[in-house]
């Protein structure tokens, strides 16, 4: 049985869990899903990797209102990157119960966004900057928010987004629910929330079994008239990880590292903030999906970058402040898998790693430069790993589209074309019901509709033959992507 029917949720909310195969609630989740249930205001201190977003997710998706049109919850984050990660988390969590879910950032089409907004929207999820022209523009009506998160706060205070936050809840309702989460409680953020919060609930979770607990820390010295980037291969080679994030502090070390990386015939890429958004979003799903296993990658990819199993996450560069070290670390070992972190530390990095000690909880343990017989030992077995063809990973929402199948219709809105009319000639159809129809999304002269309970494939049969609206439209499958097909032949 499910755990999280105790919480009482619907009945589609708890099929979407099965799918994700989220059967127990985590620590965080135990004492966060029930909280914001009832509308209670919370401050809550957890890991990265702790099944953060679900706890918030779940309860986000239980309590929209399906009829309503104007968005009703708001998850506030500092980077696109974690925008997007958390609206697919809420996505697949209220997929059941077609809850629509859209992202407001920057750098991508202000037009197709309020566009977006104008159709039924539930959720929204929303860098700061952006969001804030939405609302001096009147783009979108905050009305009807009942409920507000604050994600990765330390890092949207460190990003300098205080003001933009409170302009932001300004224009909120006055009564609504707001929960705050942060892996660390900086001063401004107890400040903030005493001002935007009523009498929060302050939440630690401070299992037995955290993340920093699960990852073994390791740094190693590098002498003055020793290179970085030769030990690094030396590392890389020695630790043979079957999938690695290596951290460097700018775009140009990023750029240089991959380099070097290329040389040993690693499969590499990058990820820093100098590249067009379409291709960040592209590098993280490939790597999410297993095309490659080894990134470098500047701090956009610290925070949130939820990839199953990367078993050794590199300092380059240590990073400038203890909190990002934890950001980065904590990339491995996610949700109950172990894993490794090094850090290459040099006479530059000093400083900044001494302040990482300091913080640190945990044993930070020294280690040497790995011996040349470990490297030769260890040579072939590397080489091969390079050259074999990679072993793609399931995404999360994989198993839904098993069930669900995206078709196109082409005729939309400036068709006349209206979701009861999608809805009227979907349930003429024999062993179709309402139940059966996921999200609708009308756009201008195409129309995608869901269609759940594996009835597919016989729906889209039907449609070549069967009218809609009065005329024959043409239909076809729209969501097997070449990943699906990949990984049928992987
Ligand atoms: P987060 O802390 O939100 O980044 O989540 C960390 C990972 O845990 C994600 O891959 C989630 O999909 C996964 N996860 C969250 N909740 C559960 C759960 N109850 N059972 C199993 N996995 C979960």
């Amino acid at each position: 049985m499910n755990k999280f029917l105790y919480f009482g949720l619907d009945d589609s909310i708890i099929r979407s869990l099965d799918v994700l195969n989220y059967l127990e609630p985590t620590e965080v989740q135990k004492v966060v899903v029930p909280s914001l249930l009832e509308g209670k205001d919370l401050i809550v201190k957890s890991q990265t990797g702790s099944g953060k977003t679900a706890s918030f997710g779940i309860p986000l998706c239980e309590r929209v209102e399906w009829e309503e049109r104007a968005p009703q919850a708001l998850v506030l984050t500092p980077t696109r990157e974690l925008a997007l990660q958390i609206k697919e988390e809420i996505f697949n969590i209220g997929r059941y119960k077609r809850i629509k879910v859209e992202c407001l950032f920057g750098k991508s089409s202000y037009q197709s966004q309020v566009k977006n907004l104008k159709q039924r929207t539930h959720i929204v999820v929303a860098t700061p900057g952006r969001l804030l022209d939405h609302i001096s523009r009147g783009t979108i009506d905050l009305s009807k928010i009942k409920t507000v998160i604050i994600d990765e706060a330390d890092e949207m205070f460190a990003m300098g987004f205080v003001e933009q936050i409170e302009q932001v809840l300004k224009a909120l309702p006055k009564h609504r629910t707001m929960a705050l989460f942060s892996a660390t409680m900086p001063e401004a953020i107890k400040k903030l929330s005493k001002r935007f919060l009523k009498n929060p609930e302050l939440i630690e979770i401070k299992s037995a079994n955290t993340t920093e607990k699960r990852i073994l820390q390791q740094y190693i010295r590098i002498e003055r008239e020793q290179s970085k980037e030769k030990i690094l291969k030396k590392v890389m080679i020695a630790e043979n990880p079957d999938s690695s994030l290596i951290f460097c502090n700018t775009k140009i070390m990023v750029e240089t590292v991959t380099k070097e990386l290329k040389h040993l015939g690693m499969a590499i890429e990058m990820l820093h903030g100098g590249l067009e958004q379409k291709d960040r979003t592209q590098i993280i799903q490939d790597f999410k999906r297993g095309y490659f296993n080894y990134l470098v990658a500047t701090d956009v990819a610290a925070r949130g970058i939820d990839v199953a199993d990367i078993s050794l996450v590199v300092n380059y560069d240590v990073p400038d402040n203890p909190e990002t070290y934890v950001h980065r670390i904590g990339r491995t070992a996610r949700f109950e898998n172990s894993g490794k972190a090094i850090s290459l530390v040099n006479y530059h990095d000093k400083r900044s790693f001494d302040a990482i000690l300091t913080a640190q909880n945990h044993l930070i343990e020294e280690v040497s430069v790995p011996t040349e017989a470990k490297i030769e030992k260890n040579k072939l077995s590397f080489g091969k790993k390079q050259t074999q063809k990679p072993k793609l990973r399931k995404e999360k929402g994989f198993d839904f589209n098993q069930e669900i199948m995206k078709i196109h219709i082409n005729a939309g809105k400036k068709t006349k074309m209206r979701p009861g009319d999608v809805v009227g000639a979907l349930c003429q159809i024999d062993g179709m019901t309402a139940e059966d129809i996921g999200v609708i999304d009308l756009m201008d002269i195409s129309t995608f509709v869901e269609i759940l309970n594996g009835k597919g494939p016989m729906v889209l049969k039907t449609l070549q033959t069967m009218p809609i609206k009065g005329r024959m439209r043409r239909v076809s499958r729209s969501n097997e992507t070449n990943y699906e097909r990949d990984l049928k032949e992987n």
